[in-house]
This record gives structure tokens, sequence and C-alpha cells, in this order.
């Protein structure tokens, strides 16, 4: 499961996808959606 954020409205949303969504679901904007990353990829960063 990732977890994604729309940087116009703020909405943030998880879904089961291999790449981040080119919409957003709540205000429909297109571009704006960023991928969160987990606990687990930011420990993972911090130890390369
Ligand atoms: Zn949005």
């Amino acid at each position: 499961m990732a977890k994604f954020r729309c940087k116009r409205c703020n909405y943030s949303f998880s879904m089961e996808v291999k790449v981040t969504p080119k919409v957003c679901p709540n205000c429909g904007n297109t571009n704006c959606i960023e991928r969160e990353k987990s606990a687990s990829e930011l420990l993972d960063e911090m130890q390369e």
C-alpha cells in the first residue's frame, strides 16, 4: 500500500498501486500528487 498526498488540496489517500496517480481523487487536479514515504522507507534511506 502506498500513500499519496495532493499538493493542491492537501488530501491524503492510500492506494494499492505501483505508480503515482496523475489525478487527485478529491479535487481532480493533475500533476499535483506526491508520494509519501513510509516510515520503513525513511529508515532505509538513512541507512544508505
Ligand atoms: Zn487534490
